[in-house]
């Protein structure tokens, strides 16, 4: 027999209802309106999310969207259970363990009990991953993935990664040598982290408070900038007919050949990147200071602000 849930008209979110700082204006309700569904989409309850940097510029309103003004819930990243399905959705069903990212979360993201996404952006959970490790992936390695498509990383060819202890930058690494095949990854971080570093696959882990990798006298096909704006360094240390990708620079004139990549999210990243991650070569990472629970979300975003997690900022007990 199909599962059945009783899905509430109201729930617990996170709510922002007018552009500002996370501490001012990010309160916690219990009395949301539990979103209705299109029919290409689903409803999940969600066990755990994650959180972006693009999370706080939208509360703040530094990033802004057509159709996506306060009130809102904010939060792309989620990992949950399908409680409903719309009427064209095919490919996943009710009591499903899914996760994904929403494309432009609307009013309700995914710091809240219940999420809508369409069924195109989530996928099932593999089993070998917890909903935290499941939540935590979805932006940071279709940004990876993609961003290292664009710059045309392939098989033979070495990579530099600008920020590599992060959450898109950790994804970097392994995607970067488990999934395409880099001869070799450097990556930059600050001292304490050189060996998480390496233990992500990085052949060579760069203290950036000791050098400069302008001055490296090793030269790379790739250079990835996972945090920044690091294109004027990167350039130098690209070899001849190399590239650079930047997430970090958008709207700003770059150096020769830098060139700026957004994710546009799409489940298929993910659908191709299942195989490793159910087998373990590309691996979630949590940042150890969490998982927050639910109601601490605002210590989260304020962790989130310090520039400094290791890997991914993860929210549960929802
Ligand atoms: P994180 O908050 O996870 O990055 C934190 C990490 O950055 C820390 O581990 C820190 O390491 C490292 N770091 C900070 N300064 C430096 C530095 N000078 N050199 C090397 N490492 C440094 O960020 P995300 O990975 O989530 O996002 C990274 C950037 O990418 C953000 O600007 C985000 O907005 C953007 N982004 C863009 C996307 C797009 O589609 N274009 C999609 C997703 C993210 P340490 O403590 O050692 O300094």
């Amino acid at each position: 027999m199909a599962a059945t849930f009783q899905v509430p008209s109201k729930m617990k979110a996170w709510v922002y209802d007018r552009y500002g700082s996370v501490e001012e204006v990010l309160k916690l309700v219990t009395d949301f309106d539990v979103p209705s569904i299109g029919s290409d989409q689903v409803l999940v309850k969600v066990v755990a999310a994650a959180l972006n940097p693009i999370d706080s510029m939208r509360i703040t309103g530094t990033y802004k969207l057509p159709g996506t003004s306060p009130p809102g819930a904010p939060g792309y990243d989620l990992a949950g259970v399908v409680v409903k399905v719309g009427n064209n959705v095919k490919g996943l069903k009710v009591g499903d363990e899914v996760y994904g990212s929403g494309n432009h979360p609307n009013k309700y993201g995914s710091l809240a009990e219940y999420t809508v996404a369409e069924e195109k952006l989530l996928t099932v959970k593999p089993k070998t991953l917890s909903f935290e490790e499941a939540a935590s992936l979805p932006i940071a390695i279709q940004t990876a993935y993609a961003g290292l498509l664009a710059a045309g990383l392939s098989s033979g060819k070495s990579l530099l990664v600008l920020g590599g202890a992060g959450g898109v930058g950790s994804a970097v690494i392994q995607i970067g040598k488990e999934v395409l095949g880099a001869s070799r990854v450097a990556a930059t971080a600050s001292t304490a982290k050189l060996e998480f570093l390496k233990s992500l696959g990085a052949d060579l882990a760069i203290d950036y408070t000791k050098e400069n990798v302008d001055d490296l006298p090793e030269k790379f096909d790739v250079v990835y900038v996972a945090v920044g704006p690091q294109s004027s360094k990167a350039v130098k240390a690209l070899k001849k007919g190399g590239s650079v990708v930047t997430i970090t620079e958008h709207f700003v004139e770059l150096p020769e050949p830098a060139f700026s990549f957004r994710l546009d999210v799409d489940g298929e990243y993910q659908r191709k990147l299942e195989p490793f991650l159910e087998s373990g070569k590309v691996r979630a990472v949590i940042d150890p200071v969490g998982p927050f629970p639910f109601e601490k979300a605002i210590e989260a975003f304020a962790y989130l602000g310090t520039g400094r997690a290791t890997g991914k900022i993860v929210i549960n007990q929802f």
